[in-house]
């Protein structure tokens, strides 16, 4: 086994909980690009075990503290509590993640559940290697008809893997029809954004239908997740996405599940928010879900001003007693700081408002407590007063 040597500084954040080690922190490597490597501290004792990639910024990811080096059967074992923590949740849905990478202690690796398939995404060297043994402890575990590799994300790039989508079991369908709570979504595991779905929001959409009444704004529609999910409850919802594949899809599943008040538009929600304020329209209940308006740090300031935007203006589109459920998804934007830009544009509104939920991303879709980055999905259902 090879083995990588790092700083003091490396080992600290080994200590407190962090399993990245930045190449900034390594002193010495004797291994190659994708080995599963001893980890060994300044003074020459052995930190762990970890995944090493020789591309990545991100050297080295921790696998295991114990002392003897980790084999197949540890990744079996946190491949089968992954999977038995996702059964235990009783979630009432036929898709969802079953692996979250970091969070299930198997770093640079995403595994979804889409009905009888499997999708999985291979974000580090070393997960990327070991697709086949992967591969076949999912086939041991799970028995699904097929799996699919969408190794397509751009992060891929930043380990100088290829992008690329492949079958690795079985077969599997253009097309795979899931169900969550009564609605019934058509996806394309092969070019769908993520994996096909977002199912981080499975349990927003339901918490939105407590609240969601009258008329309802659906903004970043995508597959029409939260506009389906509360059209039962509601008068009418206009969804929005940008997209004119998104919005055939939205049109396909409302005729799909018989639900005849949904209206989608493919508009830029930034024009078609304007547009509204400036025809008079108002709203009872808004959902706000834009795609990650911060992918970097750099891009923080810029994404702040986004949110503030479509906030203070579906504030206003707001009648008084309506919701507001208000997402981020940017891990490099805190909670605190876009509860911050929600009050900012609550204040330019002149609207008082209450929050009513606070909420993150579904329960299949861990946060590991040493990493704040894997907080990334805010979600704050807030009430107008006035
Ligand atoms: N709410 C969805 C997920 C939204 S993902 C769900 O519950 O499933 C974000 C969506 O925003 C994507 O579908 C993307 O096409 C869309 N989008 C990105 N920029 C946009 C813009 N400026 N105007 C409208 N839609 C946009």
């Amino acid at each position: 086994m090879g083995s990588v040597t790092i700083t003091k500084r490396g080992e600290q954040r080994v200590r407190n909980g962090h399993p990245w080690i930045y190449k900034s922190d390594v002193v010495a490597t004797d291994a190659a690009g994708g080995d599963l490597v001893a980890v060994v501290d300044p003074r020459g004792q052995r930190a762990g075990y970890a995944l090493y990639s020789d591309r990545s910024e991100i050297a080295l990811r921790m696998f295991s503290r114990a002392a003897a080096p980790p084999d197949l059967s540890l990744w079996r074992e946190r491949l089968r509590q992954a999977c038995a923590f996702r059964t235990s949740l009783g979630l009432d849905a036929t898709a969802c993640r079953l692996v979250h990478g970091e969070a299930d202690l198997l770093p640079g690796l995403v595994v979804d559940r889409y009905g009888d398939y499997l999708v999985l995404q291979a974000l580090a060297q070393t997960t990327d290697r070991m697709l086949p043994e992967i591969t076949a402890l999912l086939v041991e575990l799970i028995a699904p008809a097929g799996i699919l590799a969408r190794n397509d994300p751009r992060v891929r790039l930043l380990e100088g893997l290829e992008q690329r989508v492949e079958v690795l079991y079985g077969t599997v369908p253009e097309t795979i029809e899931v169900r969550e709570g009564p609605i019934v979504y058509a996806v394309d595991p092969y070019h769908g954004q993520k994996t096909g779905l977002f199912l981080d929001q499975r349990e927003n959409r339901i918490a939105a239908a407590r609240y969601a009444h009258g008329r309802v704004l659906d903004a970043f529609s995508y597959h029409g997740g939260f506009a389906l999910t509360l059209a039962p409850v509601s008068r009418e919802v206009v969804a929005v996405d940008i997209s004119e594949a998104a919005v055939e899809r939205i049109r396909a599943n409302a005729a799909r599940n018989g639900i005849t008040n949904v209206e989608a538009r493919a508009m830029n929600v930034f024009d078609e928010l304007r547009e509204l304020e400036r025809r008079g329209d108002r709203f009872d209940t808004i959902v706000l879900d834009p795609p990650a308006f911060a992918k970097n740090k750099a891009a923080i300031p810029k994404a702040l001003s986004g949110y503030k935007e479509i906030n203070l203006r579906a504030l206003k589109l707001l009648s008084p007693g309506g919701f507001l459920i208000t997402c981020s998804c940017s891990y490099n934007v805190s909670e605190a700081a876009f509860a911050e830009v929600i009050a900012a544009a609550a204040i330019d509104a002149h609207a008082d408002v209450t929050v009513v939920e606070k909420r993150m991303q579904g329960r299949d879709h861990p946060v590991l407590m040493t990493v704040p980055e894997t907080f990334y999905l805010k979600c704050f259902i807030l009430r107008k007063l006035s």
